[in-house]
């Protein structure tokens, strides 16, 4: 099994270094937009709406807001401190919050995928958690992906209610809003934000025919040490 799960994970990306883009030759900012542009063709988002980050040296760098991702240049993201002050000529994506709390309170993200993907947002309409439906939840680090509680959006208490879904994940939905995920580095961030659409779009597709039969904590452990090796095994790639 544990092949399998390599392989489902093997696609569409390259290496994944941690902290590593794929391609060292394209600056930070290039592949922010780049990886914007790859969130429209997968579909998992519309318009200017999500945001994308990288963790900076002394920062993060993240995109501007309500800026469409097709006229984004490199020099227009915006270079954030983690005191939360921008430096640069756009003014920072509205939820600069959730990112700059990410980075605070989980060292290991990278970079952080905020999205209004269709299937995570119908459930989070419904203030729905995945639950163990299938085993590859657990690619959000535990038994189940939250859904936090609604804020307003851009708000402090939408970060602190989010913070409280990311418990011991990397992974949330937003009540009444979307999904926000992070990983160590900028594919892997993107390549989970397309895999829990995936899971959500499946979860609704089997409330649709019935009650999806949901593992139990003791199927669920073994899955979950599994990924916990999958993502260390990685890293020396
Ligand atoms: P920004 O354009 O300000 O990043 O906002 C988009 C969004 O998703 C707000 O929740
Ligand atoms: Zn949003």
């Amino acid at each position: 099994m544990f092949e399998a799960v390599l392989t489902v994970f093997a696609l569409p990306f390259g290496p994944l270094n941690n902290h590593h883009p794929t391609n060292m030759t394209e600056s930070p900012g290039q592949q922010i937009i780049d990886a914007c542009l790859r969130m429209q063709s997968e579909g998992i988002n519309q318009g200017s709406a999500g945001n994308i980050s990288v963790r900076s040296n002394d920062g993060f760098l993240i995109t501007p807001s309500g800026m469409a991702y097709e006229r984004m240049a490199p020099e227009d993201m915006v270079q954030m401190s983690l005191e939360g002050k921008p430096t640069g000529k756009w003014k920072p994506s509205s939820e600069w919050r959730m990112h700059l709390d990410i980075y605070r309170s989980r060292p290991e993200a990278g970079a952080v995928v905020h999205a209004h993907s269709t299937f995570c947002t119908a459930l989070a309409c419904l203030r729905r958690d995945i639950p163990p439906f299938h085993y590859m939840v657990a690619v959000a680090g535990g038994r189940d992906i939250r859904c936090s509680d609604y804020a307003l959006f851009g708000t402090q208490e939408l970060s602190d209610a989010m913070l409280a879904a990311l418990e011991g994940r990397r992974a949330c939905l937003l009540g009444t809003h979307g999904m926000i995920c992070f990983h160590d580095n900028l594919e892997r961030a993107l390549k989970l934000a397309i895999e829990v659409e995936a899971l959500a779009k499946q979860y609704w597709h089997a409330c649709q025919a019935g009650e999806p039969v949901l593992l139990s904590d003791e199927e669920m452990a073994p899955v979950i040490e599994r990924f916990g090796g999958y993502g260390q095994a990685h890293q020396s790639e």
